[in-house]
């Protein structure tokens, strides 16, 4: 590394030339267009737009087997070109065939019979379009394309006669485009934008790279965008992927450490205190995944060091339970607990059953507080007073927790439900709360496989509670394939009828409110395959289903109810109440019900329409029933065809209830993207090629190289170029966040 720069060590405006505004070395006219089409705006963004795939000069793309209404890129030749005016316009087209050999596709110019000129016979080149039919023959109407230039290589083959060979060889690559930016525009730009890179430093430190025998950044840039051969790109791809899941552990590891530098209260049950008198009264005995669970939580409890724990479990694992008893052993010493939860139904759910839990007397003493927004003043202003006053040890409440008229007296843990759901700056905003830092408590029932644990939650210590308390009856699923079998829908409901004959109650799940509208806040999106999002059927919806089944004759007489997003907290917190009582038989819902609701006399779970969900968001909500000692019945209504992904997503769910296998089968069935944005990896933009389902292996290895370092040299402070590459990574998902706010 050059060292000419004698600022070097301080931390000023950024100097690496990747952070330089595109604006600076590409004109207007190519710049803008890149900003509005993929929000590129520096250097670095541009050259981190990597090709999709590469194609070759003398790869021959099946022109007989062209998808209609595809972006396609094929390279063939010119057989043929016809201009002739047009019979009922003015103006004139210009047709010509391309042939790869296999098929013959017509492109189509209007008005634009100069190009005759360059596409002679003969000619070859790439051509890029959509597909489309026009009198039953395919055509691309104003293709992108370009032509290679024979001649050159002709020319060059004189001196050189596997110039020839490797020219026809040289990858093309082929980048992410739109309609109105074609790959080779980008190409073009890339090409301009390497020519004057000058300077660019290595995050990943040579001995790293040595090591791992990675190429330097400059390099690997330079060879993904313009490779000579098949193994260039690969190596370049390799090396970015490393520096990809470097910086990324990077980061994570250094906040960690951060974290574990500062100085909070050791937390520490006494002898005969709340936490021995609450074991004293549990009517069961702690699993041995609770146990050891239990033991972690209390070590990480009674360090000086803040906690920073994620406990990983099946829903019905006993999660809250073993965080009940953390909260216990911080009040011991005075010490308050805030838990939250995702919805105001699971909250005030928490609160009941923690109560519960606790019994009257421990109740009477740590007198847990509920503090949502729907709160009325007089209400408001009594919980608040609680928690100020630390006369409540337990404060259970959502993201209104967060707010800014929320104090505590001393907040010691904060325990988080379901953390999918909440950003790592709402953590960091509960973590402010307390005079020292809080420890810190992440729970989530969605099993999460190990290399996206490193990844998504690389700042956090991980525990896992594999096992589920005895006497669970277990549940059987079954898939009702209504495009398959339209007759099987009464039997859906014959079977819901035997089961609530048997005292039992039943949950039926839609994806939508009434007819049109989703359930708000749902990122149903995500999971949607395009063609299901383009099907025109309607969601089966909380409304129209609440209609047939109150009329259905097998459900004559029962007690069916609504519960969704929509209704207000007191509704919502009736209806649940009125069901959790056995009062209500069926409640028709959206997946307000997804999380942590907890009746256990609910045998029976119907989700409709069941391939508009996600694998693990099925998974929980199977999780609902089967939680006491009655077996669960699950059936996933779908009307998806057998070979589409949602289809797939469904058998999956229905073929087995391990959450671990799921999530791996999960990770299979979807883009990476869609993980790693579901779970809040707060810097989606910056992983590329980092694939967490394939690449647990150099996560790992990055993680060990980082950690390495780490030891040595905790801010990064002789390694400027990783320590830019972490604030970049940081800017980038602050950005990100901006965006979507
Ligand atoms: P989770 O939060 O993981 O979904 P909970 O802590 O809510 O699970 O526990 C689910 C149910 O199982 C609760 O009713 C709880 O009281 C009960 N439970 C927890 N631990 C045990 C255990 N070791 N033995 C029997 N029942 C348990
Ligand atoms: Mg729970």
């Amino acid at each position: 590394m050059t060292s000419t720069d004698a600022s070097s060590g301080s931390v000023g405006a950024p100097t690496s030339p990747l952070d330089a505004p595109l604006a600076t070395v590409l004109a207007p006219r190519t710049a803008t267009p890149l900003a509005k089409a993929f929000g590129i705006r520096t250097v670095g963004d541009l050259l981190s737009h990597y090709p999709r795939r590469y194609a070759r000069r003398g790869e021959l793309t099946a022109l007989d087997r062209l998808p209609l209404d595809e972006n396609v890129t094929i390279v063939a030749e010119v057989r043929e070109v016809r201009g002739r005016s047009m019979k009922n316009r003015r103006g004139n087209i210009l047709e010509v065939s391309i042939s790869d050999g296999a098929g013959i596709l017509t492109l189509t110019f209007f008005n634009q019979g100069w190009r005759e000129k360059e596409l002679r016979p003969g000619v070859r080149g790439v051509f890029a379009g959509k597909v489309t039919a026009y009198r039953s023959a395919l055509q691309l109407a104003h293709p992108d394309y370009e032509l290679f230039d024979d001649d050159s290589v002709a020319l060059s083959g004189v001196n050189d006669p596997d110039a020839g060979k490797r020219w026809s060889e040289m990858p093309i690559p082929i980048y992410p485009a739109t309609g109105s930016l074609s790959s080779w525009n980008i190409a073009k730009a890339i090409a301009t934008t390497l020519d004057g890179l000058r300077g660019v430093g290595d995050a990943v430190p040579a001995a790293v790279r040595e090591e791992q025998g990675l190429l330097a950044h400059a390099r690997a840039l330079e060879l993904v965008h313009r490779p000579q051969t098949d193994s260039d790109w690969r190596r370049a791809r390799d090396s970015l992927r490393f520096a990809e899941a470097f910086v990324l552990q990077a980061a994570l590891l250094q906040e960690r450490a951060i974290h574990r530098a500062s100085a909070t209260t050791a937390r520490v049950p006494r002898a005969g205190g709340y936490l021995e008198r609450f074991d004293g009264i549990l009517p069961f005995t702690l699993t041995a995944d609770q146990e050891e669970v239990g033991d972690e939580i209390a070590g990480d409890l009674a360090a000086t060091a803040p906690m920073n724990r994620l406990v990983q479990g099946e829903v019905g694992s006993g999660k809250t339970l073993v965080a009940l008893r953390a909260m216990l052993a911080v009040a011991e010493s005075g010490g308050q607990s805030a838990l939250l939860a995702p919805t105001e139904v699971l909250a005030a759910q928490h609160l009941r059953s923690i109560a519960r839990t606790l019994g009257p007397d421990l109740s009477a003493e740590l007198m847990p507080t509920l503090i949502t927004g729907q709160l009325s003043a007089a209400e408001r202003r009594k919980a608040l007073l609680r928690a100020v006053s630390g006369q409540s040890r337990i404060v259970v409440g959502t993201h209104a927790l967060l707010g800014e008229t929320v104090s505590f007296y001393d907040l010691g843990l904060v325990v988080i439900d379901e953390q999918h759901r909440f950003g790592v700056d709402q953590r960091e905003a509960l973590r402010l709360k307390g005079a020292t830092p809080p420890h810190v408590l992440v729970l989530t029932a969605t099993p999460i496989p190990r290399t996206v644990a490193m990844t998504v939650f690389g700042d956090l210590d991980v525990s896992v509670i594999r096992e589920l308390p005895a006497g669970r009856s277990g549940i059987e699923s079954f898939v009702v394939p209504l495009a398959e079998k339209p007759g099987w829908w009464n039997r859906v409901w014959t079977r819901t009828a035997e089961e609530l004959a048997l005292g039992r109650q039943a949950f039926v799940v839609c994806p939508a409110i009434d007819a049109k509208q989703p359930e708000e806040g749902e990122d149903l999106g995500g999971v949607l395959d395009e063609a299901e999002a383009e099907s025109k059927a309607p969601l089966a919806s909380v409304t129209a289903t609440l209609e047939s089944l109150r009329s259905h004759p097998d459900l004559a007489g029962r007690r069916i109810e609504a519960l969704h997003g929509r209704m207000s907290s007191d509704e919502k917190d009736a209806v649940m109440q009125a069901f959790a009582a056995g009062t209500i038989d069926v409640l028709v819902a959206t997946t307000v019900i997804e999380v942590g609701v907890d009746v256990p006399n609910a045998s029976t779970m119907v989700v409709l329409d069941a391939e508009r969900f996600g694998v693990s968001q099925l998974h929980q909500l199977r999780g609902r029933v089967g939680r006491g000692s009655v077996p669960g019945l699950c059936l996933l209504v779908t009307n998806a065809a057998e070979e589409s992904l949602g289809r797939q997503r469904v058998d999956a769910v229905a073929a087995t209830l391990d959450g671990f296998e799921l999530a791996q089968a999960d990770l299979e069935l979807r883009r990476e993207g869609d993980v790693l944005g579901g779970l809040q990896s707060g810097g989606r933009s910056s992983l590329r090629l980092l694939r967490v389902a394939q690449d647990g292996d150099i996560i790992a290895d990055a993680r060990r190289a980082v950690q390495e370092i780490l030891d040595v040299d905790p801010a990064f402070a002789d390694h400027p170029d990783l320590r830019e590459a972490v604030a970049r990574r940081l800017d980038e998902s602050e950005r990100e966040y901006l965006n979507k706010a």
